[in-house]
């Protein structure tokens, strides 16, 4: 069975001298060939400190050093667990309990956090990309269906979770998205999304790997997101919404030539088709959205570029391929056209489940399918819609009210910059309906105004029934709303 490191090992046999990863901050290109044996060199130096571990953890931002770790921990045969630079330190003290983690490869900008991480008792390895080039040591031999890769939720829904990935289910996720975004060996995929998360990780960095494709790393900016894609000639860029939102704010876009781009992926987080449509005018191109969640590699769902018009907005009709998904009610039947149900979704590239969590992996997976805990409806044509997340719904006098559809509409409003509805306790009504909105810079709002905007368009009991404008919305790395930190406010 194929593994992470002989994907690499077949590039650098394939096209040693070709380009695999590029860091236009440092100006820096590694090679196939390079990119191999620094990994074989930086392997070599844990491999030298004789510690008996199973697992490493990793802290790097998006940099050549993250994937010199990654792939040192794969020469190995340890599973790595990529933590997210913009945690604590005792939030990642907690991770690497959680995960009887010893060791942690860390990159230079990191040092103070990791000699904190030290004093904790944990071991730290510098990962430099100067390091000797690896001498030839032996790679042990490594199950495919083993574990590579122990990925912490971000959370949007409470504690992270580890979810467990075989090389065998990131291969899946990476060929599927290869596949369904034609990325071919000439191509370059340009990562600004941080590379802890699964999207960036698995379908875009391991997708341009599978495929032979170079990769470009960075941080997200508009700025760095089109002088990278026009100078880096980048094929496919993947973005969360948020990322989209940013950019297609900015003037003059026809100054950045990026004719060469193939695909924008977008996905992640819901968006509403208006937004959809808003970038594919000022972005010309093939749009593909993609559906998914960590815990199934993550892959799901996409809406094909061929598919946007009537359909944007929707997730798609089928799963990607070789992926089933059913919407199905409680009692696991399918459900009719336009009646909520939750997504299940089965595929080789599916978690084996949650570290050291039987219950919540049980409650996840059932005979091979993974329970995500999103509400849908298909319309009559099969596409499917997202609702909202389970753990998201307001139940308000009784009637389920998805708050999707809400931020949905009032998205479109001129003065509102960024929101999230939520549910809040209420003492009659068991949840009442919270707009916490942010407005454009000098426009105001009252809550009659906000009623008055949603009349027309939202059955009443769904108009929401207070606001409270505030600066900002706190989000995760990847830019998602995190509704658990807003609603906490009013669950003391
Ligand atoms: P946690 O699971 O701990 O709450 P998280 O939400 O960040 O963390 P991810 O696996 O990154 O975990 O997110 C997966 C979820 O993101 C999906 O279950 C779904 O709710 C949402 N999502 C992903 N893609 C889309 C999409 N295209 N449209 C709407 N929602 C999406």
């Amino acid at each position: 069975m194929d593994t992470l490191w002989r994907v690499i090992e077949r590039n650098a046999r394939n096209f040693p001298n070709q380009t695999a990863l590029r860091y236009p901050p440092q100006n820096l290109t590694l090679t196939w060939q390079s990119l191999h044996s620094q990994a074989l060199g930086l392997a070599s130096t844990i491999q030298s400190l004789e510690i008996g571990i199973e697992r490493i953890a990793l802290l790097s931002p998006n940099k050549p050093e993250f994937v010199l770790g990654f792939l040192a921990a794969m020469v190995l045969d340890k599973a790595i667990v990529p933590i997210n630079i913009r945690l604590s330190v005792r939030e990642i003290s907690n991770i690497l309990t959680d995960g009887v983690i010893s060791v942690l490869l860390y990159e230079e900008s990191m040092a103070l956090m990791a000699q904190e991480l030290e004093q904790l008792g944990f071991t730290i390895i510098n990962i430099t990309t100067e390091s000797a080039a690896g001498e030839d040591i032996s790679s042990p031999h490594c199950d495919g269906t083993k574990a590579a890769e122990i990925l912490y939720t971000s959370g949007t829904t409470g504690k992270p979770k580890g979810v467990m990935l075989s090389h065998q289910a990131i291969l899946a996720a990476a060929k599927i998205m290869a596949y369904e975004a034609e990325i071919y060996a000439a191509d370059n995929c340009l990562i600004l999304m941080p590379l802890t998360h699964s999207a960036p990780l698995n379908l875009f960095l391991w997708g341009a790997f599978w495929a032979g494709a170079s990769v470009t790393l960075g941080d997200f900016t508009p700025q760095t997101l089109l002088d990278y894609a026009a100078q880096e000639k980048t094929t496919h860029f993947f973005g969360a919404p948020v990322v989209y939102q940013l950019v297609s704010m900015i003037p003059n876009l026809g100054d950045w030539d990026l004719s060469i781009m193939k695909v924008w992926v977008y996905g992640g987080a819901s968006v509403g088709a208006e937004a959809i449509v808003h970038w594919q005018t000022v972005l010309p191109g093939k749009w593909m959205g993609v559906y998914g969640l960590t815990e199934a590699g993550p892959n799901g769902t996409a809406l094909r570029p061929q598919e946007h018009g009537g359909k944007t907005g929707s997730i798609g009709r089928r799963g990607t391929a070789n992926t089933e998904i059913r919407v199905v009610r409680a009692d696991n039947t399918d459900t009719d056209p336009d009646e909520a149900g939750e997504i299940i979704l089965r595929s080789e590239s599916l978690m084996a489940g949650y570290l050291n969590n039987p219950a919540a992996t049980r409650e996840a997976l059932h005979s091979g399918w993974l329970y995500t805990g999103d509400i849908a409806r298909r319309d009559k044509d099969g596409y499917i819609w997202i609702l909202d997340r389970k753990k998201d719904m307001i139940i308000t006098g009784g009637v389920n009210v998805y708050p999707k559809e809400i931020e949905d509409i009032l998205s479109t409003h001129p003065a509102i910059l960024e929101l999230a509805v939520i549910g809040i306790p209420h003492k009659d009504w068991g949840e009442s309906i919270l707009a916490k909105l942010v407005l454009n810079p000098g426009e105001t709002i009252t809550l009659t105004d906000l009623k008055n905007y949603c009349r027309d368009k939202l059955a009443d009991y769904k108009i929401p029934h207070c606001l409270s404008i505030v600066d900002s919305l706190p989000r995760n790395a990847s830019g998602k709303i995190l509704k658990h930190v807003l609603r906490a406010e009013y669950n003391p």
